[in-house]
């Protein structure tokens, strides 16, 4: 029988790195070739089955993460913009695909990706569950319904660790509110209400960004006009939801041409 795809988990005792780690175990599609962590972590040189408090699975976390990406088929990577930068290259390098769950890039640094692009499939979404990607498809429809009588407020609460605002997922609920609007978000993006603001802006997309205890991801999409509101809103409980649609990714990836994709492809929600 053929072997498995390989995948290696970068990020490896994150939160989302663990739940990937767990996912790709019990997964019968994919099987764990490599747990990256960054050079000086404690997890590396040790079994990363153990470190998690478990018995040994027969992979130890490296801080190689050229060996590590080489040797798989796809690196799913939820880390940090910089190393993300770093993995996407070595990706490219052999022709593994690679998942993004990072959330924080700049735009600047989102376009330091598209060369890696030509190389190998890179699938970035701030959010990889189903129910926020159709969430993005819904908000998208509604607010090309709606004139600039209703403002748009984008209401996001994460745990208190997290440690960019708004959530990746905010925003592409922005951009979808704003592609539905058929403006830039750039132009209507409020993000940082304090003090003496003024009025609303007519046609602004408002953020608002909630920290705390152990919340794993909430978001609201709220449209409110003069006497009445909609509210969309997607709650996450589990982390497994983002864990089980990067693993949807990494599959879907294998063997697909080479280019910048998102959930909405690998869904096949997009338009
Ligand atoms: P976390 O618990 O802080 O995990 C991040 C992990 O990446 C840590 O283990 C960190 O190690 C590691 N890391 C950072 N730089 C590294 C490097 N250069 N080499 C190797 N490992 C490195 O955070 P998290 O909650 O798992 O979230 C991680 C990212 O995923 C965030 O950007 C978050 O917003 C995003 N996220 C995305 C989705 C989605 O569906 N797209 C869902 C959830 C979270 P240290 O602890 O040593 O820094």
């Amino acid at each position: 029988m053929a072997e498995l795809p390989g995948v290696t988990i970068t990020g490896a005792s994150g939160r989302m790195g663990q739940m990937l780690i767990r996912q790709v175990q019990a997964s019968d599609r994919l099987r764990l070739v490599g747990a990256v962590e960054r050079p000086d972590h404690a997890w590396v040189g040790q079994d990363v089955g153990a470190a998690m408090g478990g018995g040994d699975i027969g992979i130890r976390v490296t801080d190689d993460a050229k060996a590590a990406i080489s040797a798989a088929d796809a690196v799913i990577d939820f880390t940090a913009p910089a190393a993300t930068l770093d993995f996407a290259a070595h990706a490219a390098a052999a022709g593994a695909v690679h998942v993004i769950g990072t959330t924080g890039m700049t735009d600047a640094e989102i376009a330091q990706l598209a060369p890696f692009a030509e190389k190998t499939v890179i699938v970035r979404a701030g959010n990889m569950s189903l129910g926020v990607n159709l969430l993005t498809q819904l908000t998208r429809r509604v607010a090309a319904a709606l004139d600039a009588d209703f403002d748009i407020e984008i209401i996001e609460a994460h745990h208190n660790r997290k440690v960019d605002a708004p959530s990746g997922t905010a925003l592409m609920l922005g951009e979808a509110a704003a592609a539905g609007r058929g403006v830039s978000l750039a132009e209507v993006s409020d993000r940082g209400r304090d003090g003496m603001t003024g009025a609303r802006r007519r046609g602004d997309i408002g953020f608002t960004a909630i920290r705390g205890g152990d919340i794993v991801g909430e978001h609201d999409v709220m449209f409110a006009a003069d006497g009445e509101r909609i509210i969309l809103r997607h709650v996450a409980s589990d982390r497994s939801v983002f864990a089980r649609g990067a693993l949807k990714a990494a599959l879907w990836g294998i063997g697909r041409a080479p280019g910048a994709y998102d959930m909405l492809d690998v869904l096949g929600l997009g338009d």
